[in-house]
Order: structure tokens, then sequence, then C-alpha cells
């Protein structure tokens, strides 16, 4: 749920709440406190039926007069019923002692009624016997037992009584909407305080914090995109690793595969310059090496060289239209003695006719060149290189296989990879820099062409290369 719409519906259910609350608290208070209690509707009708009892009496008999009054004021709890002679010669109670004695005490406790302060309230009542003789018969009801919302003689009170009513009502009703306003923020405050904590551990460096909230609100998108954000800044942070530790061995590697062949010819120079060789075929041999191995650093620097220009794209393309077909051909030919030298049987299978694609012939032929260097150094051993050219309506296939040592599954999704070698030891005399394929790859990338591998350790390898036609 939104943030927004739980706010409302918080707010409106606390609002529910309150008035539900504010509702019972009153109606109890009311009922149990401010209503309870004798009124004088009820202190007529007691005194009506004590009247009435006692009219009924053939003349004034004390006795029976009190057991009149008991049997009322046993019925009408909290009330105190006495009687007064009109004389004043007697007087009775239900009380433990009179409360008015007199008949001008009555008169003067009856015109007092309108007041609040009184301590009890009493209605009276003139009574006649059978025989014709009066008394009075009296109803008092004690300030405790009266009821406190009276309005038509206790307005003061009934006013404090109802505004204490009401207070106590907001009181509950503020208390309710705090607590699930205080229930609300808390849940709130405790997700924040986890993104915070979250955000403070990725100030500190810890980039694979994550926070857990999977809530759908506001706060809940908040900590999702933090994620994200985490996430992706972590990636980075472990590719900027990868990349330094690439950088770190990239510089041991060049070292290592340039120290190597440089020492050879710095030893063999000194042994012809120190003249220490037997014969003329012993100084011919050393120069040999000397300018193979040279050779091979000039290699390697230009590898190098190209890689750097490709990778800060300094490689400009001059397209032309070329017949792969030929210049493959072109490039077989040059091979043709190295491969003799080592015995491998080239198949060539080139379609008839011509494989027109739009290319930098140079940097095509370099491709081809080191499809047939690899196949050759890595393959030379199954003696079979075969390379075949595909035409499309779309595009043109070239297909260099060998049937030599192949390419354990593991590294075959790294051989593109600038640095990578699957003969990570580097002491192969005819091993590279692991930086031909990578090379290769970009440059049939800037053609917007294709290049995949597929090969069985032992079994050989193929490289095939999909050059688009363009359409023109
Ligand atoms: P390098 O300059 O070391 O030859 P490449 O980028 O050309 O580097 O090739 C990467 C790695 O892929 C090589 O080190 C080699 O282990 C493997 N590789 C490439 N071509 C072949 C192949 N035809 N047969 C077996 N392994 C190969």
């Amino acid at each position: 749920m939104k943030l927004r719409l739980k706010i409302i519906s918080i707010f409106l259910v606390s609002i529910a709440i309150s008035v539900i609350v504010f509702f019972y608290t009153t109606s109890y208070l009311v009922e149990h406190v401010a209503w309870k209690g004798i009124n004088f509707e009820m202190m007529d009708k007691a005194v009506a039926e004590a009247q009435t009892k006692i009219s009924l009496l053939s003349k004034i008999e004390e006795n029976k007069i009190q057991i009149i009054g008991e049997e009322v004021a046993e019925k009408y709890q909290g009330m105190i019923i006495e009687a007064i002679s009109k004389d004043e010669s007697w007087y009775l109670t239900t009380a433990k002692t009179q409360q008015i004695k007199t008949v001008h005490e009555m008169l003067n406790h009856l015109s007092e009624h309108n007041k609040y302060q009184q301590k009890q309230w009493s209605v009276a009542k003139e009574v006649t016997t059978q025989n014709g003789e009066s008394m009075y018969v009296l109803v008092i009801v004690p300030q405790e037992h009266f009821r406190l919302l009276y309005w038509h003689i206790n307005g003061d009170q009934g006013l404090k009584v109802t505004r204490t009513i009401v207070s106590a009502g907001f009181m509950i009703t503020l208390t309710v909407s705090t607590f699930c306003a205080f229930i609300f923020s808390r849940s709130m405050l405790k997700r924040f305080n986890h993104l915070y904590h979250g955000i403070a551990q990725f100030g500190l460096g810890n980039t694979k914090v994550t926070v857990d909230d999977k809530k759908k609100d506001e706060i809940g998108e908040l900590v999702h995109t933090f994620n994200q954000m985490a996430y992706k800044i972590n990636e980075q942070v472990e590719v900027q690793k990868e990349q330094e530790n690439k950088r770190r061995e990239l510089v041991s590697n060049i070292s290592h595969d340039l120290r190597t062949p440089l020492s050879s010819i710095v030893g063999y120079t000194e042994s012809l310059r120190n003249g220490i060789y037997d014969d003329e075929a012993e100084q011919n041999q050393y120069l040999e090496i000397i300018y193979k191995k040279a050779l091979y650093t000039e290699k390697l620097l230009g590898e190098l060289l190209d890689f750097s220009r490709l990778e800060c794209g300094a490689l400009t393309l001059y397209k032309e239209k070329v017949d792969l077909a030929e210049l493959t051909r072109a490039v077989l030919i040059e091979y043709l003695p190295s491969m003799e030298e080592r015995q491998i049987e080239l198949g060539v299978d080139i379609e008839e006719g011509i494989a027109l694609v739009e290319i930098d012939k140079a940097q095509i032929s370099r491709v081809i060149r080191n499809l047939l260097d690899n196949a050759i150094k890595y393959g030379s051993q199954g003696k079979i290189i075969r390379v075949s050219i595909k035409r499309y309506s779309n595009r043109v296939e070239l297909w260099v296989m060998d049937k030599g040592q192949g390419i354990p599954k593991d590294a075959l999704e790294h051989i593109f990879e600038r640095f990578y070698r699957v003969d990570k030891s580097r002491n192969t005399k005819e091993g590279g820099m692991g930086l031909g394929l990578a090379i290769v790859d970009e440059i049939i990338k800037k053609h917007k062409g294709t290049i995949s591998v597929a090969s069985e350790t032992g079994d050989g390898t193929t490289i095939t290369v999909v050059i688009p036609i363009e359409k023109s």
C-alpha cells in the first residue's frame, strides 16, 4: 500500500476508533456517574406512594406509618422517608436520626431547592388519614444519592459534569490517536533507521550492503532504489578491482613475455661479441636465434600496440569491397611453407565464385592471420587445418578448423578476453600475450560481425567468423 494511502487509512481508522471510544466512555460516564441517582420525579413518586398508603389508615398510628416509611425506603433505595405531625408532637424517620424535625424547618428546606449547594433535597406532602387527621410526609435524598446531571435544579454542576465528561472523552480520543500515530510512526521510523544504517555502512565503504524492506510503499521503493544503487556501485567497484588486478597482471605478463626473448637476444649477442662459438655454422645459428627472438619481440610489441590502439578507439577502418575468398587464399599462400615445415595438411573449402564484403582489407587479413597462427600454434599436433568460406544472402562465414589440443570447456567463454591464455604458465615457447583473439574480436565487432568458438579438448577447435553483407 502506498504511504499516502496508509497515512489516510490510519488517520481514518484512528478517527473511527476515537469516535467509538469517545461514544462508549461518555455514555458509560453518563450512565454510571452523571445519570445515576435519584431525581425529583422519583422522589415525587415515592412520596405519592407513601401518601396513598398512609391515607388508607383509619387514623394516625405511628408504628404503622413507620412501617409504611420503611417499605417505601426499601423500595426506593437512597431515599429517607420522614413524617411530622402537623402540631409537631411527633415525628418519624427511616434514617438513624431525624433530618427535619419541624414544619418550619421543612418549609425552609423546600424553598432551598434550586440551590445546588444543598446537602440534601426533599419533597413533602400533606396526608390525611380516614378519620381526617393530617400530617406531613417527606422524602429526603442526601446529596450523594441525588442525580448529578439534573439540569433544572443543578445547571452549574451539570455544566461541570458535562465538561468533565467531554474532556475525559477528548483525552481518551487524544490518547487513542496519539497511540495510533505512535504505532505507525514507530514502524516507519524503524524502517528509516534501517535504511539510514544501510546508508551509513555504505558511506563507510561497505558497498555490499543491502537493506531488507520488502514493503511496496514509498519507503520500500526508496530502499529498493538504494539497494539497486548499492548493487550497481558494488558491481563497478568489483569491475574496477578486477581491472586493477588485470592491469597489474598485465604489467607482470608483459615484462615476463618480453624479458624471455630479450634475455636470449642479450645472451647470444654476448656470445657472438666475445667470440664464444665454434665455427661459422654455430655463429649463423646464433644469429638465426637472435633474429627469430627479435621478430617474436617485435610481434608481441606490435600486438600490444594494436590492442592499445583498439582499446582507445584509435582504429579507423578503411572499408572497400573485397572478395573474402580471394583475400583468404592470398593469406593462406603465405602460410604454406610453415605448414609444410610442420607437416600440416591444409584443407581449403571455398565455394566457387566471389564472396564480396565491405571490409578493411588489412584488418581482416590480420584476423585471418591470427586465426591461422593459433591453429598452427595450438593445433599443429592434429596435422590438419581446414579453412572454409560459405556465402549466404546476408553474410559470409569464415571457418578455421584444426584437429589439435582443443580448448577446455571452462576456458571457452574467456578466450576472447584480453590477456586470457589457457596455459597460464606463460612458459609455452609459442604462446603469445593472450591478446590475439581479443584483437580479432574487436576488429570483427567493428565490422558489425560476430565471432564464435566450438572446441572439444583433444578434438580440435573451430573458430567461426561471420561478416554481414551490407546492402547498398
Ligand atoms: P595468444 O596470443 O596467447 O595466442 P589468443 O588471444 O590468440 O592469445 O588466444 C587465447 C588463448 O586461447 C590462447 O592462449 C590459447 O590457449 C587458446 N587458443 C586460441 N586458439 C586456439 C586453438 N586453435 N586451439 C587451442 N587453443 C587455442
